[in-house]
């Protein structure tokens, strides 16, 4: 039967590599749900949508064009016809995003394209809502977690310019705006399980990911 492994959990959890160390390991598809989210706020920002207005937010969603490869070795995406894989990690984009996913017309529209690429299966999908909303079914449920610190202290060395303490700041911030809002507020699904790899390393966890596949 067709595989889906929901990754779930906060920025710098180690999501993101992890997810795709899985799908390389298991040969399977990969699909970063942020990258979405974070591709319909850069278009925003482009338009000069006024963010805090969320009916402008929803009267524009379906304007943009996305595609987003599943391949785990390069996991592009582009708007419009445009590469925006490096645009959509820059700070500007990562502070406005929450405001973006908090709309029901956003929502809505990726959840639906997110299920149609997971299609059948055989896929890793990464993100906040997978094992809630994307794919309750899933029969691979995991949810990852780490301490404030090392979460900071991951994202730091991502980017550039930043300290851990600013970071930290602006996740709380973020996860508080993602967790509270109405639309789907980020929950952990109650079948998922917890993982937490604030003392493990990228190979640990990947290899805990895979022993929980195998069962
Ligand atoms: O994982 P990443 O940091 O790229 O996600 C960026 C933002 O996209 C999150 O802070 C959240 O607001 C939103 N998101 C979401 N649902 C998902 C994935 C991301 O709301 N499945």
């Amino acid at each position: 039967t067709a595989l889906v492994v929901a990754m779930d959990g906060p920025s710098g959890s180690g999501k993101s590599s992890a997810s795709r160390g899985v799908a390389r390991a298991l040969g399977l598809r990969y699909l970063d749900t942020g990258a979405m989210y974070r591709a319909i706020t850069w278009w925003m920002l482009r338009h000069g949508v006024d963010l805090g207005d969320p009916a402008a937010i929803g009267a524009r969603v379906a304007e943009p064009v996305l595609v987003i490869g599943t391949d785990p070795e390069a996991p592009g995406v582009t708007v419009d016809g445009s590469d925006v894989s490096a645009e959509i990690r820059t700070r500007e984009v990562t502070s406005a995003v929450s405001a973006v996913s908090a709309v029901p017309e956003v929502r809505g529209r990726l959840v639906g394209e997110q299920r149609a690429i997971i299609g059948d299966g055989d896929i890793v999908v990464e993100g906040r809502d997978i094992g809630t909303v994307v794919a309750p079914g899933a029969p691979v449920k995991v949810y990852l977690t780490a301490s404030p610190e090392a979460r900071a202290r991951r994202r730091t060395a991502e980017l550039s310019g930043t300290t851990v303490e600013a970071q930290q700041i602006e996740m709380a911030r973020r996860d508080t705006l993602d967790s509270t809002r109405k639309a789907d507020p980020l929950v952990m699904a109650a079948d998922a399980i917890e993982l937490d790899t604030t003392e493990l390393t990228l190979e640990e966890v990947v290899s805990e990911v895979l022993r929980l596949v195998k069962e």
